[in-house]
């Protein structure tokens, strides 16, 4: 039997950072995959669904100066969206498998060993590979389960995913839905509406339970987001709860019930569900290991990636944690280090930079105004909005802004910040990265910034409370604001 001080199962972002971290000791690893290396990072996920969302974004771009002027709208082809689409994920793929062949080969590394079937576990140091064409054991000294997860469906549903599809199945479809039902209108739902909407080529119905969408953000935020897909006719279904939804001929049609108890009967082309991931642990016999499981996926308890079985761990989406590459990524990294490097330290899930491909996009790192509330936490809030900023009026995109929230003392810690708009992916990690070196933001009012950058905003939210913005609030008023938020109540300060 081949014997590896690392077995981990799964090749998606989180089992792929293990194995790579795992050769930087010099340790034998063996990578399994089942499917395709890459995961949901690349394939009906992350890489996929955001490459759609770029495109989406820039045929939206380009018909929004076409309508103005009267003229007829751009047109691509569903057909030319999905070979896009293929070409993003084709450059990853070959990426991963050279990357892999040559790390396999002992004048590069000899360290790596890929293997393609499905893991399973005979006892807690041995797994079973199952492939088409045959069946393997291997021994692991240490073993990393990074099986990742995969959409939840509901038990009454028929998911053929051809008329109710979940993220699977929706990228695969043939043409352009003339009508589309999201229910969940978490980030991923609100992500598909907007991609949708984008394309201008679909009736796109959200389906949420709650009064707004994305209920864990704040009010300006939501509001804004929400606005822009109403206006690209988006209908969000507040407030409704869906009590039957089938497929009826080549249509599929749905019902709902609102909490005032008006109910809708509505029939579209296709419905996407949306409702949160489940860990796939159902095929690796985890019981013959002794690893123990929680609601969310396997049970971590107080060891941070480690489960119950001390040479067993577990990272990414599998966990039920944060399901992010990036955190599948760092989790991964982390148990690899604790295992052969004696790290110690414990994983910090504390300001993870977020980021939500919506119109426009939002990019979060820390604390909102919203927990600041709930958290009883006194601070100061400054927001600046996009038209301010010479890089959004060059890009003629001027829609959002950008606001910090610092500690309510002459120090002025960063505890949090939301960036809303078109780069603002880019801006987060500055901020990022002063939070967790809890440096001042003096720091960044005296930095030399690139111009003209989207980052120029920060940098003039951080110099309006030190009060020596270029802009003035007196003038700008409704594009320039800074107060207090002492026991939810708002308080403007004085600014020039
Ligand atoms: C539509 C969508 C959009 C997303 N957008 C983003 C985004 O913008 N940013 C972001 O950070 N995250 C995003 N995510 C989440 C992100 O894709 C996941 O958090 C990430 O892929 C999890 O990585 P993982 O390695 O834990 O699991 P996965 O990516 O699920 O990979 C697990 C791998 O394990 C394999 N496997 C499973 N069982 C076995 C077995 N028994 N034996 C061998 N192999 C096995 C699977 O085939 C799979 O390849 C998105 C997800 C979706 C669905």
């Amino acid at each position: 039997m081949e014997k590896y001080d690392l077995v981990v199962i799964g090749g998606g972002p989180a089992g792929y950072a293990a194995a790579m971290r795992g050769i930087d000791f010099g340790k034998s690893v063996c990578l399994i995959e089942s499917k395709r290396v890459g995961g949901a990072g690349v394939y009906n996920g992350a890489l996929s669904s955001k490459t759609l969302w770029e495109v989406s974004n820039r045929v939206n771009y380009i018909n929004t100066f076409l309508l103005r002027d009267g003229r007829e709208p751009y047109e691509l082809s569903w057909e030319h969206v999905q070979k896009i689409v293929g070409e993003a994920i084709f450059e990853r793929k070959f990426q991963y498998s050279c990357h892999i062949k040559l790390l396999q080969n002992e004048e590069i590394s000899g360290l790596l060993q890929f293997e393609r079937g499905a893991a399973s576990f005979i006892n807690e140091h041995e797994i079973k590979i199952q492939s088409l064409e045959n069946e393997k054991v291997v021994y692991g000294e240490n073993i990393i389960i990074a099986s990742g997860s995969r959409p939840r469906k509901l038990d009454h549903l028929n998911v053929d995913e051809k008329h109710i599809l979940t993220s699977d199945g929706i990228e695969h479809i043939d043409d352009y839905p003339r009508s589309l039902v999201i229910v969940g209108a978490g980030v991923i739902g609100c992500e598909y509406a907007t991609i949708f909407s984008n394309f201008g080529k679909t009736k796109v119905y959200l389906i949420d339970r709650q009064d707004k969408i994305l209920p864990f953000e704040d009010d300006d935020i939501i509001s804004m987001v929400a606005r822009n897909l109403e206006n690209q006719g988006v209908t969000i279904h507040h407030n409704a709860n869906l009590k039957r939804l089938e497929q009826v001929g080549d249509m599929v049609e749905y019902e709902l019930e609102y909490t005032d108890g008006r109910e809708e009967v509505i029939r579209v082309e296709k419905a996407l569900l949306s409702i949160g991931r489940v860990p796939n642990i159902h095929s690796l016999n985890i019981e013959n290991a002794g690893v123990h499981m929680s609601k969310r996926g396997i049970h971590i308890g107080d060891d941070d990636t480690q489960t119950n079985v001390d040479h067993i761990y577990a990272v990414g989406d599998v966990s039920g944690r944060i399901a992010l590459v990036n955190m599948g990524e760092i989790e991964a990294r982390h148990a690899v280090e604790r295992i052969f490097g004696n790290k110690t330290t414990r994983i910090s899930y504390d300001n993870v930079c977020t980021l939500m491909f919506l119109k426009p996009e939002v990019a979060s790192v820390g604390l909102n105004e919203k927990k600041c509330i709930e958290q009883n936490i006194p601070v100061k809030v400054v927001k600046i909005d996009y038209s301010l900023i010479a890089r959004a009026v060059a890009m003629r995109k001027t829609e959002g802004f950008f606001k910090i929230i610092v500690t309510n003392d002459v120090e002025m810690r960063i505890l949090g910040m939301r960036a809303v708009g078109e780069h603002a992916s880019t801006a987060i990690e500055g901020v990022g990265l002063l939070i967790k070196m809890n440096a001042p933001i003096e720091v960044l009012s005296e930095l030399v910034h690139p111009h003209p950058s989207i980052v120029e905003g920060i940098q003039e939210c951080v110099r309006m409370l030190l009060n020596k913005s270029i802009f003035k609030s007196t003038v700008f008023k409704d594009k320039m604001s800074c107060y207090s938020l002492v026991d939810g109540v708002k308080t403007p300060l004085q600014r020039l």
